[in-house]
């Protein structure tokens, strides 16, 4: 997944050529700047890349969701509907536009089960938000016909799944809006940044104002814009934007990278018969980002794990059933309503019922679940000993 594996002199090309003109903020300053347009640039390469009208970057991935909630009308009281496995990033968002998180099973495609997100739907479900975790997606046609029959937007959180596809269209460009985090562990990294992507000119637009305090950005003098809205300040910097320029021009190379020590890593596990893999829906490519990978019973996978630590080859494997940052079972914060200033009574109460909450189906998933994170710069010889000894310690543990 990461792109700061192969950080090197295009980066540091692109971050010198902003330095040179000293412009580091991404509006304004025309005469001085050069025709230096980093952010401006970016924006144009990922609408290109991936395939999207529209693109307006932001300061981070959580942003971009902030961003796009709000965009497509998302506040007080409505209730948007998440996976109970993703990044915290998910309800940190929903909760900062007043809105509700309504968490609900995966299935084994690591993401929204389309039947559990039928059985949440109420008068006030207003947005379905599938998290495409770890490169790859959720059932983006069935998601898609329950929006339409409940009018519903579709906002994808693609922040993990740079350069995966689904029927041919990059993941992130599918729904009513989608956003990437270019954070420092993504595929394409600026450090810090995201962004929203949409083919709607309101969404955009909307996107564009709020991510600046509101401005219009209609005039050439920055001072005169008018601000049709209140806003935010969710910029990105022209030095980050230059690092994502560097990084988005090498992303056939990355995935091309990522999908080959993907295959070969997997080519070992698939030697053992009780091991089976993550399901990618029809039409889906998996942007091969990790390798997620599952046992029969939680039992042998927990067997599995202590194994894995006793030899020191956990590093790399994500057990995320008992991970801090992207499971249910570990968000206390969330269940316990942990905020740092009051939140409202319908936010504060849906948090807590989240106490009393079980996910039997999402457990049963996660506790036989690894994902294996896919280096860019694995040699083959790395690889085959790495595929050798998992296999081995996994052998072992099954007998
Ligand atoms: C990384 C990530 C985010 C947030 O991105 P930041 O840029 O770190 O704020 C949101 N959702 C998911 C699934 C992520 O992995």
């Amino acid at each position: 997944m990461p792109g700061f594996e192969l950080f090197g002199k295009e980066e540091r090309k692109e971050v010198n050529d902003v330095l040179e003109t000293g412009i580091l903020m991404r509006y304004g300053f025309d005469g001085p700047r050069n025709g230096i347009w980093k952010a401006k640039e970016l924006e144009k390469a990922i609408t290109e890349t991936f395939g999207c009208e529209y693109a307006q970057l932001t300061s981070s991935g959580t942003a971009a969701l902030t961003t796009a909630m709000l965009a497509l009308g998302i506040g007080a009281g409505d209730e948007v509907i998440m996976p109970a496995f993703t990044f915290v990033a998910s309800f940190e968002a929903i909760l900062s536009v007043g809105a509700i998180p309504v968490l609900v099973d995966i299935d084994e495609t690591l993401t929204l089960n389309p039947e559990a997100v039928l059985q949440a739907i109420t008068p006030k479900t207003k947005c379905i938000m599938p998290v495409h975790m770890c490169g790859s997606m959720a059932d983006l046609h069935a998601l898609a016909a329950i929006c339409s029959e409940h009018k519903l937007f579709l906002l994808e959180d693609a922040c993990q799944s740079i350069g995966g596809t689904y029927k041919g269209k990059a993941l992130g460009t599918i729904g009513d809006a989608g956003t990437f985090s270019f954070d420092f562990v993504k595929m394409i990294t600026c450090a810090e940044g995201g962004v929203v992507m949409t083919n709607s000119k309101d969404i955009y637009t909307k996107s564009d104002g709020y991510t600046d305090h509101g401005h219009d950005h209609l005039g050439v003098d920055r001072g005169a814009d008018l601000h049709p809205f209140i806003g935010y300040n969710y910029r990105i910097s022209e030095l980050h934007a230059a690092v994502g320029l560097a990084q988005i021009r090498k992303l056939d190379q990355f995935l091309a990278l990522q999908k080959r020590n993907n295959r070969l890593l997997r080519n070992y596990l698939e030697q053992v018969p009780a091991i089976s893999f993550r399901v990618v829906p029809e039409g889906g490519e998996d942007s091969c980002s990790f390798l997620s990978w599952f046992l029969p019973t939680t039992e042998m996978m927990q067997a599995v794990v202590a194994e894995f630590k006793e030899q020191a080859i956990m590093a790399g494997n994500f057990y995320w059933y008992v991970n801090n940052w992207h499971y249910i079972s570990k968000w206390d914060h969330l269940k316990n309503s942990i905020t740092l200033a009051r939140i409202s009574p319908e936010q504060e109460a849906a948090l807590l019922q989240l106490k009393t909450t079980s996910f039997p189906t999402s457990d049963a998933i996660m506790g036989r679940c690894i994902s294996t994170a896919i280096s860019l710069v694995w040699t083959e010889e790395q690889i085959k000993e790495k595929g050798e000894k998992m296999v081995a310690a996994i052998k072992k543990v099954l007998g």
